[in-house]
């Protein structure tokens, strides 16, 4: 079977404000996903978590490496964007923040039929299909007429995942999509992707620098740490048992059963002298 989702060797250098150095973002970034599985990328902030996922979904070009989507490379999908038929075969986001990717005019079947009708969704099926995306995404039907200063945060993420849902992309990836909500919101969605990851087989690239958040909802992590990989297997042995001291760290610094504030300024000063 062709796996979803292909990286390899990606990377990205920003050049510096004024003469400042250049930033590698990405560096050397490799992993793949099957068809249905989830991948979670943790490091703190800059770590190049962010930069990772625009060259994903094509918001960031790489300076080398590919990103092989359905088997097919991402420079060619862009080629073939007039293709309708390759619309299926894409990479969708959702953002921390929907209220900035919601248009706050548009209602929430107006946006999702905005986005069906922009992917050539023929007329006729528009209004079953916003119906059916609403239900996919747990909207009360009631919620199709109200604009997104209306709805409750979690509400937005849930139609940010419908848009991104409404196109059946291969691959939905989620950046710090929900580090603005309350704890038990957090747990809603968090279900909610993973009902939706196992009904219709999309693939998860789950953004956070939340390990826990990231335990929840998938079973693979990749530890970023100044836009290396220093770490990836399978969650479940990644949370119990870390590998790296920049693993550790984190999972140190986090409040939980695992918050040590000592170990984590023991951790971090060690990981400033190696480098
Ligand atoms: P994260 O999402 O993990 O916080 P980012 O990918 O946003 O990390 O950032 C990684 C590094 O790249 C940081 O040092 C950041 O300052 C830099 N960076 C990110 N985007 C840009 C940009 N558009 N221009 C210049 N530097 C950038
Ligand atoms: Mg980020």
């Amino acid at each position: 079977m062709t796996d979803a989702l292909v990286v390899s060797g990606l990377t990205k250098t920003y050049r510096g404000a004024g003469r400042g150095p250049r930033v590698v973002a990405v560096d050397g970034i490799s992993f793949t996903l099957a068809a249905g599985g989830s991948l979670g990328v943790v490091g703190e902030s800059g770590s190049g978590k962010t930069t990772l996922a625009q060259m994903i979904v094509g918001l960031a070009e790489p300076d080398s490496g590919t990103v092989v989507i359905d088997g097919r490379d991402r420079r060619d999908l862009r080629r073939g964007r007039r293709a309708r038929l390759q619309r299926a075969t894409e990479a969708q986001m959702v953002f921390q923040d929907p209220y900035g990717s919601l248009d706050r005019r548009l209602d929430v079947a107006g946006a999702l039929a905005d986005t069906l009708r922009r992917h050539g969704t023929p007329k006729d099926r528009i209004a079953r299909d916003v119906a059916a995306l609403m239900d996919r995404v747990g909207l009360a039907s009631r919620l199709a007429n109200s604009r997104p200063h209306e709805l409750s945060g979690g509400q937005r993420q849930r139609v940010a995942i419908a848009k991104a849902l409404a196109i059946d992309p291969t691959v939905l990836v989620l950046d710090e999509a929900v580090s603005a909500l309350d704890v038990s919101v957090q747990a809603q969605i968090l279900t909610l992707l993973d009902e939706i990851r196992a009904e219709s087989g999309v693939a998860l690239v789950f953004v956070s620098h939340d390990l826990a958040v990231v335990g929840q909802v998938t079973d693979q992590i990749l530890v970023m740490y100044r836009g290396r990989a220093v770490e990836t297997g399978d969650t479940d042995q990644v949370l119990r048992r870390p590998e790296h001291p920049y693993t550790e760290m984190l999972l140190s610094s986090a409040p939980g059963p695992r918050w040590q504030p000592e170990r984590v300024a023991e951790l971090r000063a060690a990981l400033a002298a190696a480098t």
